[in-house]
């Protein structure tokens, strides 16, 4: 099918963002999520059923607007939600910037596509890979999302075969991955892999309460307190890629 036509679900869109990636980035949020993170921020997002069904085509339309913005840096960032459960409408949205000379960002969990002839594809359309990679062991990662860390690893080896840049996240949950020895892992692991950039270590809030109140879902983490700027100081004397 031709890239333009190929069809996805879209949670929403973000035209001027300045965190998910270099410079200015038109940021396209997709629907539907694999994980449940204890802690995620976007649950409208989780539903595969919701958002709006949209063409690539319709998609870059949207992105061609703010070309001008992008500068020398930025360009689009494809979120989630969970991407890689759309991989091929990401890999239409990319090859269409691809050849508009736009830069590409990929912000993804590495779960959601357990396809390596697909991935492989799209991490040759990407600029950047930003990988959330919530928790540093497969115990914790399957008690706070629901997923594999071993899916999270195997997508780290693919962008570090083809040499694709990445930065890391991670949210840090008071009580959960604080821990000096969860960031020294989580350290080590940025370390292992020549490809990746930075680590950027999030503070965990609850300020999503209401949507999940909304929602009528049981947000887990209500009592946990939010993590403090020195907590997130402190654990940054552990990583050596900073991103500050
Ligand atoms: S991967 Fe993102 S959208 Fe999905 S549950 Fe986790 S934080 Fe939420």
């Amino acid at each position: 099918m031709k890239p333009y036509k190929v069809t996805g679900r879209v949670s929403s869109f973000q035209s001027l963002g300045a965190v998910d990636g270099p410079g200015i980035r038109f940021v396209v949020f997709l629907q539907g999520c694999p994980l449940r993170c204890i802690y995620c921020h976007n649950p409208e997002t989780w539903d595969m059923q919701g958002g709006t069904e949209m063409t690539a085509d319709e998609v870059f339309s949207k992105i061609r607007k703010y070309r001008n913005y992008f500068g020398k840096n930025g360009g689009v960032t494809v979120s989630g939600g969970e991407a890689l459960l759309q991989i091929e409408f990401v890999e239409a949205i990319f090859s269409l910037c691809r050849e508009a000379g736009i830069h590409t960002a990929l912000d993804t969990s590495g779960t959601g596509c357990q396809d390596d002839e697909k991935l492989e594809n799209l991490l040759g359309l990407t600029d950047l890979v930003i990988c959330d990679l919530k928790f540093v062991n497969e115990e914790d990662y399957f008690r706070n999302t629901g997923g594999s860390f071993k899916q999270v690893l195997h997508f780290l080896d693919l962008a570090g075969k083809h040499m694709i840049p990445v930065w890391i996240r991670q949210v840090i949950v008071p009580g959960i991955n604080d821990d000096e020895e969860s960031v020294k892992k989580l350290n080590e692991i940025s370390m292992a892999y020549e490809n990746v950039e930075r680590v950027e270590l999030l503070a965990f809030r609850n300020l999503c309460i209401p949507k999940y109140e909304k929602l009528g879902i049981n947000f887990r983490l209500r009592d946990t307190p939010q993590a403090s700027e020195e907590l997130i100081s402190r654990l940054y004397e552990f990583i050596e890629k900073k991103s500050i």
